[in-house]
């Protein structure tokens, strides 16, 4: 063991340190945590909203058929009481114009006859120059004897030009036959217009579908697409009756949040969607200010820790230094004889529990006073070093301490050592100083440095009336002075009690 164990600082101030860390990586884990759940939370609430405006407007876009078809109702009803003679028809084309005129949503009522050749319309100017014999609404109703309503495919207007929608039912004669067919026709910019009623931001859109996958209607309201099928788009195709309808889309490259709904009665749904970036940008936004504040917060008490911790590290050291100060000679680097003291005590107490023998040695350099006055105090200083660090290296065992007994008296304590151990390290240590063979005029007969040293033994007793640590001391002066006498350079033991 050296003559004095460095204190090392505790380091409280790396533990400052990490604990500064983990507390800011637990905060940004905390707010990175958080984003991701309340983004999911925010997600699922835009889906929830896209998803009951489409399951509003689905119900919007029935209730349209519906009351189309309850004017085809009337209108059949009319048309096989009244019959198809021009008599009849004249009333026909009146009672037509004043039903469809305060109805925005329906743009035309008209009765084509048993060969699709039109009899009647609310639009006038029409009559027998149409024909739409060749259309699906007008087999589907030729070859089925039902008389229920039909939601034909989007058809180009016969009267017009434009795109329609149309619900039509078929009228018997009065003998049963097939009379001719009833049509409703609703433009699909009506729906286009009704749906930007809603707010789905500019990157949103609200589509019309029939349930074949055409476009029938959409907003915004654009001509080329309306009529174009989506039937291949596996999004469509999975789409049940209702749900979310998440896609990116393959027109502008938008992701967009949505949700689908089909209606139960006609073969129509509806498909409301927002732009994903444009619905989270609000709350992007307010992510982006409380993350500021938090990241804010996380350096100015990662900045704090750690200066902080600087300042700690700093005080550590220097109350390390300062207790190594406390209990180290200047001089040499031994323990001081205070530390001594206490360590002499200490390994005292510890040997009279486990009745093992303490040894001590007390070195004196020959002649000293001489050699200071001959080479100086300095040199004197130098030789007290080296003589230190020749016993600090004999004081190797644990518990083993080596000091600075006071002037040029040094000491080593030795816990374990029984007298023949003591007086061997004695005996070896003073023939070390001898073999240093510093030159040293006044001591002679050598000329050269040396040292004497007296060696005391003891097993001590727990009992303090007997005797103690001081008692070690005084029988291991003793020697030193022995030694002295009988010459210097040379060990002296205390004889065993
Ligand atoms: P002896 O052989 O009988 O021990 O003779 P001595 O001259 O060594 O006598 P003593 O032990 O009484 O001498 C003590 C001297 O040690 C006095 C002083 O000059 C010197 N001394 C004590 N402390 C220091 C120190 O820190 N540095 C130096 N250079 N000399 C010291
Ligand atoms: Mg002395
Ligand atoms: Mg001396």
């Amino acid at each position: 063991m050296t003559a004095f164990a460095q204190n090392r600082p505790r380091s409280s101030a790396r533990g400052l340190r990490v604990f500064v860390l983990v507390v800011c990586l637990v905060i940004l884990g905390l707010e990175g945590w958080r984003y991701w759940h309340d983004r999911g939370h925010e997600f699922t609430r835009i889906q929830a909203e896209t998803l009951n405006l489409a399951k509003s407007l689905t119900q919007h876009a029935q209730d349209t058929f519906e009351l189309a078809d309850a004017l085809l109702v009337d209108v059949v009803d009319r048309v096989e009481t009244g019959g198809t003679l021009p008599d009849a028809i004249t009333r026909l084309d009146v009672f037509l114009v004043e039903r469809v005129q305060p109805l925005q949503r329906i743009k035309a009522l008209t009765i084509f006859d048993q060969d699709g050749t039109l009899l009647s319309s609310s639009l006038p100017g029409h009559r027998g120059r149409v024909n739409i014999g060749a259309l699906a609404l007008f087999q589907h109703h030729k070859n089925t004897t039902s008389g229920d309503w039909f939601v034909g495919p989007l058809i180009r207007d016969p009267l017009g030009g434009d795109w329609i929608l149309t619900i039509s039912r078929r009228f018997n004669k009065p003998d049963g036959s097939f009379g001719g067919v009833i049509q409703a026709s609703i433009p699909p910019r009506y729906f286009g217009n009704f749906f930007g009623r809603f707010d789905v931001g500019s990157q949103g859109t609200i589509t019309l579908l029939h349930q074949n996958g055409t476009i029938l209607s959409r907003y915004p309201y654009i001509e080329r697409a309306i009529g174009s099928n989506v039937l291949n788009d596996p999004q469509f195709r999975n789409a049940k009756g209702s749900g979310n309808y998440d896609y990116t889309s393959p027109v502008d490259g938008l992701v967009r949040i949505g949700g689908y709904q089909r209606n139960h009665i006609f073969p129509v749904g509806v498909i409301a969607s927002v732009g994903r970036d444009e619905a989270l940008a609000r709350w992007n936004e307010e992510f982006v200010f409380r993350s500021s504040i938090i990241g804010l917060l996380v350096l100015t008490i990662g900045s704090l820790g750690w200066i902080l911790a600087g300042a700690l590290r700093r005080r550590e050291y220097a109350e390390a230094e300062l207790a190594v100060l406390a209990t180290t000679d200047g001089l040499t680097g031994l323990a001081n004889r205070r530390s001594f003291d206490r360590e002499l005590e200490v390994e005292w107490l510890r040997a009279a529990r486990q009745k093992t023998p303490v040894s001590l040695l007390l070195i004196d350099v020959d002649q000293f006073k001489a050699y200071n006055d001959i080479y100086g105090h300095q040199a004197g200083d130098e030789c007290l070093r080296i003589i230190a660090k020749t016993i600090s290296e004999a004081a190797r065992r644990p518990g083993d301490l080596a000091a600075r007994y006071g002037g040029e008296e040094l000491a080593i304590l030795l816990p374990g050592a029984d007298e023949a151990d003591a007086a061997n390290i004695a005996e070896d240590l003073r023939a070390k100083v001898e073999a240093l063979r510093v030159r040293h005029e006044a001591n002679p007969p050598s000329c050269i440095l040396t040292i004497s040293i007296g060696s005391a033994s003891r097993i001590p007793s727990l009992d303090r009336s007997r005797i103690g640590p001081d008692h070690l001391i005084t029988l291991a002066d003793a020697a030193l002075y022995r030694a002295k006498q009988s010459g210097r350079n040379c060990v002296a033991s205390a004889k065993a009690a």
